[in-house]
C-alpha cells in the first residue's frame, strides 16, 4: 500500500479517511466572549469542516455566575448580559451550517460546591446540547491561573493537599449530576506540579464516583499547549478510565480557531492504544455512541 494511502484519517489528505471522521466531533471549544479566546465565531465552525469533523460543540464559559458582579473578571467568562447572546449566536451558526457540520450548543461550567441550586438553574434555561463540568475553583482561588503558580511551588506537601482538595470537589461535581462530560480531569498538573500518587492517591475513588454518575469524561490535547506537556487525563488516569468503561469525549479546548481538533490524530492512537473503540458525543444531553476509525 503506498504510504500516502496510510495516512491517518485525520492527517487530511486521504479521501476516504475523512469521510470517517464526519462522523467525530469536536466537544470543547471557546469564542472570544470568554475575554481570553480569539477569532470569529464562524472560524471555529469553518476550522472544524476543513479538519473534517462532523459536529463542533460551542462550549465557551458561562458566566462566573457564584461571585458577585464586581469580582468577576472579564477576562475569565462571558459577562452574564452575553450569556442569552451567545445562546442565540450558537443557535443561528447550527442553522447557517446544517448540512455541512453539526454545531452543538454547549457550554463550560465551573462547578462550585455550594452553587448547585444557580447552576441548576442557569443551565435550564436553554436547550444545551452539552455541558462540560469544571473544577477551576476551589475556596477562593483559581487552581489554573497562573497567578497561582506560587501556591504549588511551596512544596510537595502543598501540591498534594491541592490534589487532595480539587479531588472532593471533582468528585462533588461528578456526584452533581449536573455535568454530561467532566472536562480536564486532572486540571492541577498544568504547570506541572504533580501529586505524589494519582489524585493524591484517590484515583479509584475518582473513577468509582464518575462511573456511578453516568458522567463522561473528555481526552482533551489542550494540556499539550501548556507547560505540563501532556493530554488531559493523564495515560495512566485514561486507561483507569477506559478499563471502567467510563465513556469518553474528543476536546481540544480550543481558545483559537486554529486550535480546532488540535492533535485529534495523536488523540485516536491514544485511545486505540488503551483499547477505548468508540467515543461519544451530546445532543439535547443525550449521549451518542460513535465508532473509532480504524487504527493504522
Ligand atoms: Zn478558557
Ligand atoms: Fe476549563
Ligand atoms: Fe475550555
Ligand atoms: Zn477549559
Amino acid at each position: 500500500m503506498p504510504v500516502k494511502d496510510r495516512q491517518h484519517p485525520l492527517d487530511g489528505s486521504n479521501g476516504q479517511g475523512r469521510l470517517l471522521l464526519r462522523t467525530l466531533a469536536d466537544t470543547h471549544t471557546h469564542t472570544a466572549r470568554c475575554g481570553h479566546a480569539g477569532g470569529e465565531d464562524e472560524a471555529y465552525v469553518l476550522a472544524a469542516v476543513e479538519r473534517g469533523l462532523g459536529a463542533i460543540a460551542v462550549t465557551d464559559h458561562l458566566p462566573l455566575y457564584w461571585l458577585p458582579e464586581e469580582q468577576r473578571d472579564p477576562t475569565l467568562a462571558m459577562a452574564a448580559h452575553e450569556f442569552p447572546r451567545y445562546v442565540e449566536a450558537v443557535l443561528q451558526l447550527g442553522e447557517r451550517w446544517r448540512g455541512t457540520i453539526e454545531v452543538l450548543l454547549g457550554v463550560e461550567a465551573d462547578f462550585v460546591a455550594g452553587a448547585e441550586g444557580q447552576l441548576g438553574e442557569l443551565l435550564s434555561r436553554y436547550p444545551f446540547d452539552v455541558v462540560l463540568g469544571s473544577v477551576h475553583w476551589l475556596e477562593g482561588w483559581w487552581v489554573d491561573a497562573p497567578g497561582s503558580v506560587a501556591r504549588y511551588r511551596r512544596g510537595q506537601e502543598e501540591v498534594d493537599a491541592i490534589w487532595d482538595a480539587y479531588t472532593s470537589t471533582l468528585i462533588q461535581a461528578a456526584r452533581s449530576g449536573l455535568f454530561d462530560v467532566l472536562a480536564h480531569l486532572d486540571l492541577p498538573k498544568k504547570f506541572g506540579f504533580r501529586p505524589s500518587r494519582p489524585f493524591a492517591g484517590r484515583l479509584e475513588e475518582v473513577v468509582a464516583a464518575i462511573r456511578e454518575s453516568g458522567c463522561a469524561v473528555e481526552l482533551s490535547s489542550a494540556g499539550r499547549r501548556k507547560p505540563v506537556g501532556e493530554d488531559y487525563p493523564s495515560l495512566e488516569v485514561l486507561h483507569a478510565l477506559a478499563t471502567a468503561g467510563v465513556p469518553l469525549v474528543l476536546a481540544s479546548d480550543a481558545h483559537a480557531p486554529a486550535e480546532v481538533g488540535f492533535a485529534f490524530s495523536e488523540l485516536l492512537r491514544t485511545l486505540h492504544g488503551v483499547g477505548v473503540a468508540q467515543v461519544h458525543l451530546f445532543r439535547r444531553r443525550q449521549r451518542l455512541a460513535v465508532p473509532l476509525p480504524a487504527p493504522c
